[in-house]
Formats: structure tokens, C-alpha cells, sequence
């Protein structure tokens, strides 16, 4: 099969199409940019962390659409496995920039039983920034386990697997410019 049909074979259905997902992430950086306005660029200015390898579209397109300064650095951690419960997370990359007094913005994909997020959300407050908040591309909230804050939200969606816009299924299917949810009997077989 042709990567193209195979692609399609795959993809249940569009949740989200690449317009739907420009406009929100636009209105998100109008958000993001009122709120931190006052943040000046230097070593206090906005750090973005975005989460590899799930969040580097989102990021890309998020933080070029900022009016304010601001850093942007990565973190990377372990893969995820779907039905696991027990929220282990372990960090595979650590960020360069020190984040010690400076306000930091954590990118995240998407939240699904939250574990990870809150992981985060924990080691970060350990190294005391200025301010801590998360912005968050898409949310399961039928799947959280675990109650944990979200700042800025792109979209709730339903319990489905989905992939594109960074998104990945065994690290195929990130670069669709949209959100589709994937076959159950890809993710399921
Ligand atoms: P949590 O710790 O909230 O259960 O899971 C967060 C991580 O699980 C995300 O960063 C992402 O890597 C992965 N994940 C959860 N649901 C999906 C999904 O529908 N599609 C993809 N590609 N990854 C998901």
C-alpha cells in the first residue's frame, strides 16, 4: 500500500481540521500574550517547555504566534504505554535553561490520565520559578486519574487514540497537518 492509503486506511475520522486547530492556537497565543504581557526578555522572560517528542508542532506554532519574548527549551520523557496505571514517568531529557525565578510554561500534547502532567507540574515547582502554569493542547477528561490544573486548554476530546499535529501512533502519523482519531483495530491489534 501506498504511505497515503495507508495513512487513510488507518485514520477513523478528522476530529479536528488544520483550520479549526489554527484558529484555537491563534486565540491561545492572544491568551498566553495578554497574560504575560508585562514579562520583559532577558533572563526573567517566559520560558516554554515544550514536551518531546508530542508537543514540538504545537509549540512551533504556538510560539511564533506570541506578541511576547520569550525562550523556548524542551524536556523528553518516557514513552507512554496505554494502559498502564500506575502513572510511572521517568525523565529521558532534562532542559538546559535554568528556570530558577523566571515564569515557565509548560507545552504539553495532550492530557490523559494526568500523571504526566503532574509529574511536570512537580518537578518544576521543585526549581522554584516565578510562576507555573501549563498550556495544553488537547484533553481526555474521561481518562484523568489524577486531578491536575490546566491553564490554557486547546481541546477537550473524546477517550479516542488520536494522532497528527505531533501526535503519533509507534512514532508514525506526527507530521498530519490535523487531528484524526486512529482505527480501534490499529491501536487495539
Ligand atoms: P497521561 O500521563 O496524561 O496519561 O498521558 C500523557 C501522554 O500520553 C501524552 O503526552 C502522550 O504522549 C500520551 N497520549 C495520551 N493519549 C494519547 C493519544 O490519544 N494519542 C497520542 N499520540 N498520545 C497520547
Amino acid at each position: 500500500m501506498r504511505e497515503e492509503e495507508e495513512i487513510s486506511a488507518a485514520i477513523d475520522r478528522v476530529l479536528l481540521g488544520e483550520d479549526a486547530i489554527a484558529e484555537r492556537v491563534g486565540k491561545m497565543a492572544g491568551e498566553i500574550s495578554a497574560a504575560y504581557a508585562n514579562v520583559e526578555y532577558g533572563d526573567d522572560g517566559l520560558v516554554l517547555i515544550g514536551v518531546l517528542k508530542g508537543a514540538f508542532v504545537f509549540l512551533a506554532d504556538l510560539a511564533r504566534r506570541l506578541t511576547v519574548p520569550h525562550h523556548v527549551d524542551f524536556i523528553a520523557l518516557s514513552s507512554y504505554n496505554r494502559g498502564e496505571t500506575k502513572g510511572e514517568v521517568r525523565l529521558i531529557m532534562d532542559s538546559r535553561i535554568s528556570v530558577a525565578d523566571r515564569h515557565v510554561l509548560i507545552v504539553e500534547d495532550i492530557v490523559d490520565t494526568g500523571y504526566t502532567l503532574d509529574y511536570l507540574r512537580r518537578t518544576f515547582t521543585a526549581r522554584e520559578p516565578a510562576s507555573l502554569r501549563s498550556c495544553v493542547f488537547l484533553s481526555k477528561p474521561e481518562r484523568r486519574r489524577i486531578d491536575v490544573p490546566i491553564d490554557y486548554l486547546g481541546f477537550e476530546i473524546p477517550d479516542v487514540w488520536v494522532v497528527g499535529y505531533g501526535l503519533d501512533y509507534g512514532d508514525r502519523y506526527r507530521t498530519l497537518p490535523y487531528i484524526g482519531a486512529l482505527k480501534q483495530e490499529v491501536y487495539e491489534s
